[in-house]
């Protein structure tokens, strides 16, 4: 470090006239990039010089070395053949590399070596060899326009390595906070946006668009002073000129490469916002030069209201796809827990529905009577899942292909999976549940147009060849390539052999002609080795010299006149001959031809192939659901779930229900059986909301979640976890934890809760499901309690959202007593003489108290620090129930459910007091003066 910080260099500050020709390459590129980190290829390293050295050299833990002896310029290099590795390593950071590649032979180059960036790559336009099957590599690109309520804001989304590509729109006052939180579920790994929208200094979004933020009439909790964009979690943001962001360049940009004459089929009619943003990201890509982009053939139009929604935070609290604190294990995730698809498509599928479960009573029967179908029956179902079993990434070995970084193992890879497809369509049609014939058949007639992926996949591609419905099994394009690619070809082109014989006869006369050569070499040595009398006489191949003779030294004096020496080593000379020359020219140029060949049918076979690319994916994508659907299956079948009875009401019931995660879980680890717990809510004629009191750890937390996760299963499709369950239609789910915290953020844990608990008020509605869960924890005892207590009285009388809300503050019990539809429920714990120990199970009634010592005890404190605890206890319960009783002379009961508001409890004390028919109307007004002058006061 002390090196770096001596070499730093301003780089304005370097004399160009001074520079070497390459430095000034060097220069020239790092202008048209200033935001990218240069590497530049010299020989066999990539070579990065000044800060871009010095901040790699950190990064990749590499030696920093200097270019000039006075040790200004520092430098630092990878080789060429590893560099791959150290840029994923640098891509997985955040950061933007260009390659600057040498353009021509060094061997041939007159002068210095033209160079040129040849590529930029970014987190959101690398495909990166090392993503899960699982996961999603998106880039985002996002457009604003406008603000405040006229305010509407673009969202496109790419998944580059499998080519799936969406936007969306959100308009009004709650724009960007609706894109942020869209975003937040999401997590894509680099944003792009217009270069004016953000702060150029500090990449934090201009105030400008800051009013677009705020939530309607509510004041903006959302993002304080330094959290800016609210956008924290991307790593790279990238700017990308204004003009980019323009309807007039941008949506023909976008109809050219979908070859489409209108963008309404999309379903972007009406949403210029959306498709600009979507142009913009297709700009982005073709500047980075990021080859073909043929897989990216359609484009999605989507909206958040279009599923249950889930905002982020509880996507986060609930752990559907990533635990709740990064470098936890992942299998305290939803995700994890009901991973048992056989395909990545079905991976990606599952994860994706998880986050966006449907909202349609028609679309979840579907999924549920196909689930059903197949969990009842184990040999249809193994057959289903077994069909399976050879198919690899169609979607990702599309992508390679089109990407160009397929190699004939890829393709072979792919043909592989073409391979199994007959079979799948084969087992599905075993099925006879709508979705299933929906998913297998091959007639039109049967496809109906609801809201499956299916129906949305296929309206997003409306370029897919016409003539194929149903399950197509792609048997053309497999037969294409077992026709044309060798059995076992050899991993790279330059070894020959790729394509199989028979498919071209010049490419079959050339190896012919090749393979008789080398045979005729083989009948030289031995024929010279005779005349020779050299036993150990060779002839050998190399690329630098060609075919030549090699000869060791101690029988160098028998050589015949006739070789020509060509080259003198240690221990052998090596001659060459006249015939030996000719040869070696015949072999070489059929096998430079024969590589042309090669790889000219290649590149024939990779265009059909892309020629197809609709198909492909659209085949890729039934797959998907076959499998997620075989898996949900498989799991109900398995672990004994039950089927979900859904409705439309506002009815939430089950009967001896289980946490999926930490059910399986505790098998796992052998830690006990779960207690199963029942629920019952209905935001019609209530209880509309239930109270969970009781000690911690009693498994308040636990009985919230359980009751959310279960409500996302059964809008997925899958069965849940229960004796039985009933479910009137959700529309949104909110899941809040008091406390939560959020450092990296930088604003207080009180803030982010009270933040969060706006939201919920303000979009709730009767149809969702709301879980708070330890609400006013972040501040005072009295401002976090007088605080849940409103909140519970709002959401019982203005909203009437199902609510499930768990505190440790037993005095809200008391609102039983005054809301109908609230009703208390308590976790249960036994009292031993030892200390206390938690049941798990949930019961009707308020918890009689907080535990909080006992729980204390628990958890190893000391003894004396408990029975200290339990006087000083003592001494605060008797102080504050006389102090209380003191001030209002009222029994303590009614004086808990009014505790909130002294003060005017002592103003109706007054006026009760008083004998109206003793008073003078001038006592009377005088009394009334006195009362307003105390409640002003
Ligand atoms: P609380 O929110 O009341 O503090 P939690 O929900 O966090 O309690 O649960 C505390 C512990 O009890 C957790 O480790 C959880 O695994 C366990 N637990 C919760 N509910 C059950 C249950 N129904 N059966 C078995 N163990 C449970
Ligand atoms: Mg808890």
């Amino acid at each position: 470090m002390q090196l770096a910080t001596e070499m730093t260099t301003e780089v304005s500050a370097i004399d160009s006239a001074a520079l070497t020709p390459a430095m000034r390459q060097y220069f020239a590129a790092k202008e048209q990039h200033p935001d990218c980190l240069m590497f530049c290829r010299i020989g066999d390293f990539y070579e990065l010089f000044y800060d871009d050295a010095i901040l790699v050299a950190r990064e990749l833990q590499l030696t920093l070395t200097a270019r000039d002896r006075e040790k200004k310029q520092p430098m630092c290099g990878v080789p060429y053949h590893a560099a791959e590795i150290y840029i994923q390593r640098l891509l997985r950071k955040g950061y933007r590399i260009a390659l600057c590649e040498q353009m021509e032979d060094p061997k041939q180059a007159k002068g210095v070596v033209r160079r040129e960036v040849t590529k930029v790559l970014t987190p959101g336009t690398a495909v990166d060899p090392g993503l899960g099957a699982e996961q999603s590599n998106y880039l985002a690109s996002v457009n604003v326009k406008g603000s405040g309520a006229a305010g509407c804001v673009g969202l496109a989304l790419l998944d580059l390595s499998t080519g799936e590509f969406r936007a969306t729109e959100f308009s009004g006052a709650a724009a960007w906070a609706a894109a942020v939180d869209e975003m937040g579920r999401v997590r894509p790994v680099e944003v792009i946006h217009a270069a004016g929208m953000f702060g150029a200094a500090t990449g934090v979004l201009v105030p400008a668009h800051r009013d677009a933020a705020a939530l309607d009439g509510a004041p903006d909790l959302s993002r304080d002073e330094e959290d800016g964009d609210g956008l924290d979690g991307v790593r790279t943001k990238t700017p990308v000129e204004e003009w980019v962001f323009t309807a007039e360049y941008a949506l023909p940009l976008l109809r050219n490469h979908l070859r489409l004459h209108s963008l309404d089929g999309l379903g972007l009619a009406g949403h210029e916002t959306a498709a600009t943003a979507a142009g913009a990201l297709l700009h982005y890509l073709k500047k980075t030069k990021q080859g073909g982009l043929e897989h990216v053939d359609g484009l999605r139009y989507y909206e958040r209201s279009g599923c249950l929604e889930l905002d982020a935070v509880s996507v986060r609290n609930l752990e559907l796809v990533e635990p709740l604190f990064s470098g936890e294990s992942v299998q305290t995730t939803l995700f994890y827990t009901l991973d048992g698809c056989c395909t990545p498509m079905g991976k990606r599928l599952l994860r994706a529905t998880l986050l966006r479960p449907a909202n349609t009573l028609a679309e979840i029967e579907a999924r549920l009577e196909a689930v059903g179908e197949a969990a009842g029956d184990l040999r249809r179902r193994e057959g289903l899942r077994r069909s399976m079993d050879g198919v690899l990434d169609l979607e990702r070995l599309l992508g390679r292909v089109a990407l160009d970084s397929a190699g004939p193992r890829e393709v072979m890879s792919l043909a592989a999976t073409l391979k199994c497809l007959p079979g799948v369509a084969g087992a599905v049609k075993e099925f006879q549940a709508a979705r299933w014939a929906e998913l297998g058949s091959r007639k039109v007639s049967d496809f109906r147009g609801s809201d499956s992926h299916v129906s949305e996949a296929r309206r997003g591609a409306p370029s897919a060849t016409p003539g194929v419905m149903g399950f197509d099994a792609l048997d053309d394009l497999h037969a294409k390539i077992a026709r044309t690619i060798a059995e076992e070809p050899p991993v790279n082109f330059s070894d020959g052999g790729v394509i199989r014989a028979g498919v071209d006869a010049e490419l079959d006369e050339l190896r012919e002609l090749s393979r008789s050569g080398r045979q005729a070499l083989v009948a030289i040595e031995e024929r010279e080795r005779q005349r020779t009398g050299i036993g150990s006489l060779k002839v050998r191949f190399n690329s630098v010299f060609g075919y030549y003779l090699e000869v060791t030294k101690a029988n160098a004096k028998a050589v015949p006149a006739e070789y020509e020496r060509k080259q003198t080593l240690v221990n052998a000379e090596r001659f060459t001959t006249p015939e030996l020359k000719e040869y070696e020219a015949k072999i070489l140029t059929a096998q430079e031809r024969s590589g042309e060949i090669e790889r000219r049918i290649f590149a024939a076979l990779r265009a059909d192939l892309l020629a197809e690319a609709g198909r492909i994916r659209e085949t890729a994508r039934r797959i998907a659901e076959i499998d997620l659907l075989a898996c949900f299956a498989h799991l109900a079948a398995l672990r004994g779930w039950v089927r979900p009875q859904m409705e439309d009401s506002g009815v939430l019931e089950f009967a001896q229900a289980r946490h999926p995660v930490v059910e399986r879980r505790m098998e796992e680890s052998g830690g006990g059986r779960f207690v199963p717990n029942s629920v019952f809510l209905d935001a019609e004629a209530g209880p509309a909301v239930l109270l969970i009191t009781g000690p911690n750890m009693g498994g308040k937390s636990t009985y919230l979640r359980q009751a959310a996760l279960l409500v996302i299963m059964a809008q997925c499709g899958c069965f849940v976890p229960a004796e039985r369950m009933r479910l009137g239609l959700v529309d949104r789910i909110y899941t809040r934890i008091g406390a939560s915290d959020n450092v990296a953020r930088g604003r207080s844990t009180f803030m982010v809760e009270m933040t969060e608990t706006a939201a919920i008020l303000n979009t709730a509605t009767a149809r969702s499901l709301v879980l708070l869960d330890e609400m006013g924890r972040g501040t005072a005892t009295y401002d976090g309690l007088s605080l849940a207590w409103a909140t519970v009285e709002h959401m019982h009388n203005r909203i009437g959202a199902r609510t499930l809300f768990a505190t440790h503050y037993h005095e809200l019990t008391l609102l039983a007593e005054q809301l109908p539809r609230l009703k208390n429920l308590r976790v249960t714990v036994k009292e031993t003489p030892t200390g206390i120990v938690f049941l798990h199970s949930v019961e009707a009634g308020p918890a009689s108290k907080s535990y909080g010592i006992e729980v204390a005890k628990l958890a190893g404190l000391p003894g004396a620090v408990i029975s200290r605890a339990r006087e000083v206890l003592r001494v605060h319960e008797r102080a504050e129930s006389s102090a209380v009783r003191a001030e209002v002379g009222q029994p303590r009961q009614q004086v808990q459910l009014t505790m909130f508001t002294p003060l005017s409890q002592r103003i109706v004390d007054r006026v009760s007091e008083v004998d109206v028919d003793e008073m003078t109307p001038r006592e009377a007004l005088n009394l009334l003066a006195e009362l307003q002058r105390e409640l002003k006061a």
